[in-house]
């Protein structure tokens, strides 16, 4: 009887690191692809049909940010991506193109493994919708009604800031740059207003997290954007 193994494409041109990560997802109980080049994965997501693919942005032959354009046209597939410290720019046109979470290298095992469990479960839940009450900390947001309590008490959110927390809860557990909130919750047009995004974050801070200084929920990814933990 063999049991279903979730494959997983990994895609990285250093080999030494392509090894580390295949044998710390093997041990894992993942199935593991791999490829080094650009073309090759593009190959490889169709021959293989992996369920996950970890992407290094750097490769040979182009940028992994072309590999989740061309998948994000037809799959949903998690990709983490695998960013140097000197790709900052490109992990942040990564994810804006649909890249599901990073690591930044050098990284753990532990934090590798953490990575694709969450952005699994994450795919198997569906995109979170579903759910018409979401509980946080003291805070219950009633989706169906379009309410918000902490604590038993009613909190009033403005319509900004009650649109940035559901687009933020129907994302949680992954990150959201900038651009995808500001786009989102205001149009296409602010996408450059990350001001707007930091004064309403903070206004929902302040009225939802017991600690609006040390937020547990409202997540700062710095440099890149937002994360809701529930
Ligand atoms: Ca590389």
């Amino acid at each position: 009887m063999s049991e279903h193994q979730t494959g997983i494409l990994v895609v990285e041109d250093e080999q030494e690191i392509r090894r580390f990560i295949r044998q710390t997802l093997e041990r894992a109980g993942y199935r593991v692809f791999e490829a080094a080049t650009l073309r090759q994965a593009l190959d490889d997501v169709v021959a293989r049909r992996p369920e996950f693919v970890v992407l290094d942005l750097g490769l040979p032959d182009g940028d992994g940010t072309d590999f989740v354009r061309a998948v994000r046209d037809w799959s949903r597939m998690p990709v983490l991506i695998l960013s140097a410290r000197s790709d900052e720019a490109n992990k942040i046109t990564a994810l804006d193109a649909g890249a599901d979470d990073y690591l930044t290298k050098p990284f753990s095992v532990g934090e590798l493994l953490a990575r694709v469990r969450a952005l699994l479960r994450r795919a198997e839940a569906g995109s979170g919708a579903g759910a018409a009450q979401v509980r946080f900390g003291e805070v219950e947001v009633d989706l169906a009604r379009r309410t918000v309590t902490r604590g038993g008490e009613a909190v009033h959110l403005t319509a900004l800031e009650y649109r940035l927390l559901v687009v933020l809860l129907a994302n949680a557990g992954k990150v959201m740059t900038h651009r995808q909130l500001l786009r989102e919750v205001w149009g296409a047009a602010y996408v450059d207003s990350t001001h707007y995004l930091r004064i309403y974050v903070g206004h929902l801070r302040q009225k939802l997290e017991a600690d609006p200084t040390q937020p547990a929920h409202l997540r700062t990814e710095i440099g890149v954007g937002y994360r809701f933990q529930l």
